[in-house]
């Protein structure tokens, strides 16, 4: 059992963000993200793109936004449940709220922040019968840790970025390392698609394309995958594999948090315009893009901003009566915010 003062669901910018005001109230954050990385959309959609809007930055790459956030909140030491979908929300006697993952991880705290953006980022699955069955048992839409295929068998399919960087990475650990793509083509980055390439003739990957997965086989674990060669004789052949991993694409979901119980409207949580953005559940308040209010504006300086009044009043929730006053980081520092840089 985690137990922290404010859980955080959704590492994006707003969640970490919120990390960093929180702890200047001394007031601890624990982050809970379906992907295994921080950074919410800025790391998975945009991380080379610049962005030009965030005050006293006049052009940095979302990735680097993301790193300088992580950098701001490390004095805070918050802690991370990464790659688990927050799954349900209880109110507990205690006056607690209890959030459980889809892993079964369980956070009490008092005050919950939803800071989900567009949802929980869900893999795009690939149409075939029985994958449900083989899920965690041979077949994985991330790749969490590229040691747990050392010296395995690996079968990767996709076009992008994440298809052709994952092929390269475990071809130096795995036993054998296979991409498959429904197209001649890919849709990554030009350097990447070289690099299988010269991969493919010094025999460190093994490239077949246009080919489709179509029948995955094992008994409880998966033990071999059928592929369809396209062509005059769409020639069928079945390779053994220990992984399968479709790279497909993620796509955002509001997810579980759209049944615990909150006002929804246009896919997005109502909340307090300009208090505190506090939902229609006490003590659970909802910023950065997964809000809507009057006059909304989905930009990240917007997240902040509203992290900022957030923690405000859960601090009054978690220290009932105790007056918080104002201090300038400028005066009072960060570390211990006492100035004595601990
Ligand atoms: P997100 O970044 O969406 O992060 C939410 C996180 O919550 C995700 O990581 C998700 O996995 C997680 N999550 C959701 N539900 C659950 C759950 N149940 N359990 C666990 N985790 C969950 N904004 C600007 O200000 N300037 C720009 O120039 C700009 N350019 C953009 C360019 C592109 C291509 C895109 C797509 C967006 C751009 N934006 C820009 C918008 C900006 O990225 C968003 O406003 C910002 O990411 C919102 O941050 P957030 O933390 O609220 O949500």
């Amino acid at each position: 059992m985690i137990q922290t003062d404010i859980i955080i669901v959704g590492a994006g910018p707003t969640g970490l963000f919120a990390v960093f005001e929180a702890g200047l109230l001394k007031l601890k954050c624990h982050l809970i993200d379906a992907l295994p990385q921080p950074g919410g959309q800025c790391s998975e959609l945009y991380p080379k793109k610049p962005i030009y809007d965030i005050p006293g930055f006049p052009e940095v790459l979302a990735g680097e936004l993301v790193d300088n956030l992580i950098k701001q909140i490390a004095p805070f030491k918050p802690g991370f449940t990464l790659a688990e979908r927050a799954e349900t929300i209880e109110k507990l006697n205690d006056g607690n709220f209890l959030i459980t993952t889809n892993k079964g991880t369980k956070h009490k705290a008092p005050v919950v922040a939803i800071a989900g953006g567009l949802g929980s980022f869900e893999p795009r699955k690939p149409e075939l019968e029985d994958i449900e069955k083989f899920e965690e048992k041979g077949v994985y839409y991330m790749i969490k840790n590229p040691e747990d295929y050392r010296g395995k068998q690996v079968l990767i399919a996709g076009g992008g970025d994440a298809a052709l960087d994952w092929a390269i990475h475990l071809s130096d650990m795995a036993k054998k390392v296979t991409l498959v793509h429904r197209r001649n083509e890919f849709r990554g980055a030009l350097d990447s698609v070289e690099k299988v390439k010269e991969y493919k003739k010094q025999g460190k990957i093994v490239l077949i394309t246009p080919a489709e997965v179509i029948k995955l086989n094992g008994n409880g674990n998966l033990e071999s995958l059928v592929l369809q060669k396209q062509g005059e004789n769409n020639t069928e052949e079945t390779i053994k594999v220990d992984a399968f991993i479709p790279l497909f694409g993620l796509s955002p979901k509001l997810g579980p948090i759209a049944k615990w119980g909150f006002e929804i409207e246009k896919g997005a949580i109502k909340v307090h315009n300009s208090l505190d953005y506090q939902t229609n559940i006490p003590g659970v308040f909802a910023i950065g893009d997964v809000n809507t209010y009057p006059g909304k504006l989905k930009l990240i300086l917007c997240g902040f901003h509203e992290a900022t009044l957030m923690v405000q009043s859960a601090y009054q929730i978690i220290n009932p009566g105790k007056r918080n006053i104002l201090k300038y980081t400028t005066v009072s520092g960060v570390n211990g915010f006492d100035g004595s840089k601990k």
